[in-house]
């Protein structure tokens, strides 16, 4: 196929689809394309072994900016989202456990059997949180400002971030500073003394993220995690019905209502330019597509130093771009079961018992456990004894098995991108201790297990295209972060050639299923519409 387009966009994961679906709906000629076979990038719906629908990679939603939700009316595209409550279960070595969920009361009580104080504090906790989260939400849907060089253009947002910075109290503020900076764990110090309730919410902090929860700046993590509130309460994350490519599928509904063409197979092999401008893409096949504007969701290392030819950059901005940490952590492996997993002391039984398995299931019982996981880690292995994640999407949501049997999804930590030995040597090893760690808490699990997929980081970036295998398109860290993502000085969506914007991940507000990036840089797009004769 050759064309002509106003606008390219490479990638049709969500964000290079909601901003596919903003450029339609304001009238432009858009073209997605996806070097895959199905749209989605990290948030897919795969068909493994028959009809089980899986997916892939993302497994929760909770971070989808509501605006987005409601600009593009996903409702009515497809998009449900099956609120998870409770949200997390924790079972302990000793057969103990903590439940959370929405209900303050029900929490409360999980908590006392820690620790009363705890109890109380976790309430003052969550309101903290949410009036910090409340001040970050509108900032996750605008542009950053210029830094270090600002024009009067930038005055207002900075501006406006000041003023709402100094309207949040006192203890707000100093939470946020801590947020910015400190461990989660140190964070979680200051409010809480009982360990099963810090490890369970300190995972958040270690998420995706090559550290332990103790290291400096994983309280950012931890803050990036329980920002969302697409569920309706902040922190309580949900399904998407039919899998989290359901989400995708609704993106692509609403922008091919507004005359998107969105093309699978479509492998992008170079950005074209001339003159310090993109003029098109040309796909693998030779094909070339001609467009004013291009916009790529894949990440920033890709887009810039591999979809380019060399020398069209200037150097220091490669330089810069060379430098982005992408760092791999994660590892997940993708199961049916022929029966759910049973934990000791968890509604065994009764009726309860589904209640336990409708959230997260944190296989992380101590700090000790985490910080040993992470240790092998900086050997170059992957860990002796993961931290492991478990969801269940079946329990709630019955389209994507048949019944009675279960989709089982294992987010796991820490996997190197390139262990000692290589993945050949560790892979089934891994998933062998990864399986350990399950059945030491639901005993037997493996031997209900009757399909199995495992992805290391080198498969991330087989399979989606994630360089380096970081599911975020770049580490979650403070300097990676706002008016420094992708890089110091390039933090608005565009590059230094004309007509290339940057949609995805890489860009503010980073990595998750947010939709922010995807929405800000096709307003930045159609804000200088005129400039770029669209
Ligand atoms: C295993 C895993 C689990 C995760 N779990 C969660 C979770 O539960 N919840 C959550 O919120 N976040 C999760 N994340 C993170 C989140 O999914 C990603 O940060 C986010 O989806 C990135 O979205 P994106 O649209 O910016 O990019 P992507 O989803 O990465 O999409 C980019 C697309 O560009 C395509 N592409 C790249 N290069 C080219 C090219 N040259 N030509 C054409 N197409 C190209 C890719 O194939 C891909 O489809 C997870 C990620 C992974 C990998």
């Amino acid at each position: 196929m050759t064309g002509s387009f106003d606008a390219v966009i490479i990638g049709a994961g969500h964000n290079g689809l909601i901003a596919a679906a903003y450029l339609a709906k304001a009238g432009l000629k858009v073209c997605v394309l996806e070097r895959r076979h199905v749209i989605g990038g990290c948030s897919v719906t795969e068909t493994l072994w028959g009809s089980y629908k899986v997916s892939t990679a993302a497994y929760v939603c909770g971070l989808l900016h509501p605006k987005v939700v409601k600009d593009l009316q996903l409702h009515q595209h497809g998009f449900e989202i099956l609120r998870r409550d409770p949200s997390s279960f924790t079972p302990l070595p000793d057969g103990s456990y903590l439940l959370l969920g929405s209900d303050e009361k029900f929490n409360a009580e999980q908590i006392a059997k820690f620790s009363k104080r705890d109890a109380e504090a976790f309430l003052r906790y969550e309101e903290a949180m949410d009036k910090v989260a409340s001040f970050i939400e509108p900032l996750l849907v605008s542009v950053p400002p210029k830094f270090p060089n600002w024009s009067l253009s930038d005055l207002p947002t900075y501006l406006k971030i000041l003023s709402s910075f100094l309207r949040l109290p006192e203890p707000e503020r100093e939470l946020l500073s801590q947020l910015f900076t400190a461990s989660a764990w140190n964070v979680l110090n200051e409010w809480f003394e009982s360990e099963p309730l810090k490890v369970t919410l300190a995972t958040d902090g270690v998420i995706g993220t090559a550290l332990p929860p103790t290291a400096p700046t994983t309280a950012l993590v931890l803050f990036h995690h329980v920002m969302g509130s697409v569920t309706g309460k902040r922190g309580v994350w949900g399904y998407v019905r039919g899998g989290m490519g359901m989400l995708c599928e609704a993106i692509a509904n609403a922008a091919r209502k507004h005359g998107a063409t969105i093309l699978t197979n479509a492998e992008v092999k170079q950005i074209l330019t001339r003159n310090d401008t993109v003029t098109g893409v040309m796909l693998n096949d030779g094909t070339e597509i001609k467009s004013r504007i291009v916009l790529s969701s894949a990440d920033p290392k890709r887009t810039f130093l591999q979809l380019l030819p060399q020398g069209v950059l200037p150097d220091e901005f490669v330089r810069k771009i060379q430098r982005i940490e992408m760092t791999a952590a994660s590892f997940k492996v993708n199961i049916v079961a022929e029966s759910l997993p049973k934990f000791r002391n968890a509604g065994q039984g009764t009726r309860n018992e589904e209640l336990f398995l409708r959230g997260t299931i944190h296989l992380c019982p101590s700090l000790d456990f985490l910080e040993k996981a992470y240790a092998d880690f900086v050997c170059g292995e992957p860990s002796e004894k993961p931290m492991v994640e478990m969801t269940i999407p079946t329990v709630l949501d019955k389209t994507l098995a048949p019944e009675g049997k279960h989709i089982i999804s294992l987010f796991v930590q820490y996997a190197p991108y390139e262990p000692v030995g290589g993945w050949e040597r560790w892979k089934d090893e891994f998933v062998k201790r990864i399986l350990a760690v399950v059945d030491e808490f639901a005993p037997n699990f493996s031997s209900s297990i009757v399909h199995l997929q495992a992805l290391s980081p080198k498969d991330f970036e087989t399979e989606f295209a994630l360089t380096g295998g970081n599911i975020f398109h770049g580490d979650i860290t403070p300097d990676q972060m706002f008016v420094f993502r992708p890089v110091i000085g390039w933090a608005q969506y565009r590059t230094p050639l004309r007509g290339l914007y940057l949609c995805g991940a890489g860009a503010h507000p980073g990595g998750g299923v947010i939709g922010a990036a995807g929405h800000n840089a096709a307003m930045v797009v159609l804000k200088e519409r005129k400039r770029l004769r669209l």
